[in-house]
């Protein structure tokens, strides 16, 4: 049915008696139309679903990406396939087409379940993701390797969206760049065995721009972004610039590993009180879905209930959408979780690093510790502290710092870092 067609059929039902109003039909004869025209063309269609550009690729994605590292676990400490199987297919069928996982995800078992998931005829109606991992290489060659294994795992000959995982200034300095993991990455673009190239990122603004400008080839990126920090990482200046620069944006960890998802009272306070009332997990998904730039959330769902949660609210992801209101609210949030007794007012914008003992100042600070101050939760702490930490990808902890001072000029906050590193050291005993 074309848009005259259905103005023509919602009129002869005004005038039969149906109480619609000129601007209601007009509305609707809209919706309807986008619709039927939008969906051509969208890999795996659902009205129930909202679909964006992602970049340069020329392909839309749901603005709800399955991130498939938090997956259900049994008690043998392996994934459980069956309920994650069931999971991704409920997601496939409520209209996402974007699932991301990595080669290193839960010890390479997240993309078995993917694989599993896929299976039978699944894997045409998605995109899918991997990621390369530098911090496990030590040849050049093992980039061919691990590309191979995770095809395998995945069952599928080709990968729609290919990541260099994790680029931080390290893995930059000493494996992307020596090992030309990028040049790979074009190769296997050119044969085909991948669509789109792209990158994952924990550093400083100022690397993200260095990678993005270092060539024309990337189609898009994955960063982690949420309304609680701000500047942490590449911020909210890193979705302008890819844009800018014609890449799609993914972003991950829309709820902080958690703990957006699980407000404390003084933030859920802050937000009830500007009037605006809605789930945790909800503000933190409008948030990144207000960003015209985002073009998926890719959220880890870990049971039905998730996903369940996650399709309703992505059913009204549009950029844009948040009213003064909201807005007002969740800066109110921000404010209550700066003024926790004890925050330490880093953005974890990185310009302090690389410290020569490795020390991951801004990572510690912003997000290990100022949680920790929130919650009070000590072995969710340590979960943070280090599992998330390792020398070759985030970092050393605090009790690295030799207090040698170097770091103390770059900090835009003036922070006194060593003497903030003695105070979670004291905290968190390492
Ligand atoms: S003072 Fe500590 S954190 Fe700062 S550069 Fe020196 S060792 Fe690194
Ligand atoms: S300590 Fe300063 S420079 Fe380092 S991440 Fe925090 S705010 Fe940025």
């Amino acid at each position: 049915m074309d848009r005259r067609d259905f103005i023509k059929k919602a009129m002869l039902s005004a005038v039969a008696g149906a109480m619609v109003s000129p601007g209601a039909i007009a509305r609707e004869a809209e919706k309807q139309v986008s619709v039927e025209e939008r969906g051509t063309g969208i890999l795996n269609y659902n009205p129930n679903m909202q679909y964006r550009p992602m970049g340069r690729t020329g392909v839309d994605v749901s603005a709800l990406g399955f991130g498939m590292l938090r997956l259900p676990m049994l008690a043998s400490g392996h994934v459980d396939m069956d309920q994650s199987v069931e999971m991704v297919h409920r997601a496939i069928e409520g209209g996402v087409n974007y699932i991301d996982t990595g080669r290193v995800y839960i010890n390479g078992e997240s993309e078995q379940a993917v694989g599993k998931a896929l299976a039978g005829g699944w894997r045409d109606r998605v995109y899918v993701t991997s990621k390369s991992p530098w911090w496990v290489m030590e040849r050049p060659e093992d980039f061919e390797r691990l590309f191979d294994e995770s095809r395998r795992a995945i069952g599928t000959d080709v990968i729609d969206f290919y990541h260099i995982h994790m680029i931080m200034h390290r893995g930059w300095r000493e494996k992307v760049l020596p090992y030309r993991l990028i040049e790979k990455m074009e190769k296997l673009k050119a044969e085909g065995k991948i669509r789109f190239m792209g990158f994952s990122f924990h550093d400083s603004l100022q690397l993200f721009k260095q990678v993005v400008e270092y060539t024309p080839a990337w189609d898009f990126c994955l960063i982690q972004h949420n309304y609680l920090d701000y500047e942490y990482e590449a911020g909210v200046l890193g979705p302008k610039y890819a844009a800018a620069n014609g890449m799609g944006l993914a972003v991950m960890k829309p709820v902080r590993t958690g703990f957006l998802a699980r407000l404390p009272q003084s933030m859920k306070d802050a937000l009830a009180s500007t009037g605006v009332r809605k789930p945790d997990t909800e503000w933190a998904l409008d948030y990144l879905w207000d960003i015209p730039e985002v073009s998926v959330a890719v959220s880890g769902m870990g049971s039905m209930a998730d996903v369940e949660e996650n399709l309703k609210y992505a059913a009204k992801a549009s950029p844009n959408m948040l009213t003064p209101a909201e807005r007002e609210a969740l800066g109110a949030a921000i404010r209550a979780f700066r003024s926790t007794p004890g925050h330490i007012d880093c953005t974890g914008c990185y310009q302090c690093i690389p410290c020569p003992q490795n020390v991951a100042i801004g990572y510690i600070f912003a997000y290990v510790y100022n949680n920790y101050l929130v919650h009070r939760d000590l072995k969710r702490a340590m979960a943070d502290y280090t599992v998330s930490m390792s020398p070759v990808q985030r970092g050393d902890p605090a009790s690295s710092c030799v207090a040698c001072g170097q770091c103390l000029p770059k900090c835009p906050r003036h922070l006194d870092i060593p003497r903030l590193m003695d105070r979670v050291k004291e905290a968190l005993g390492k």
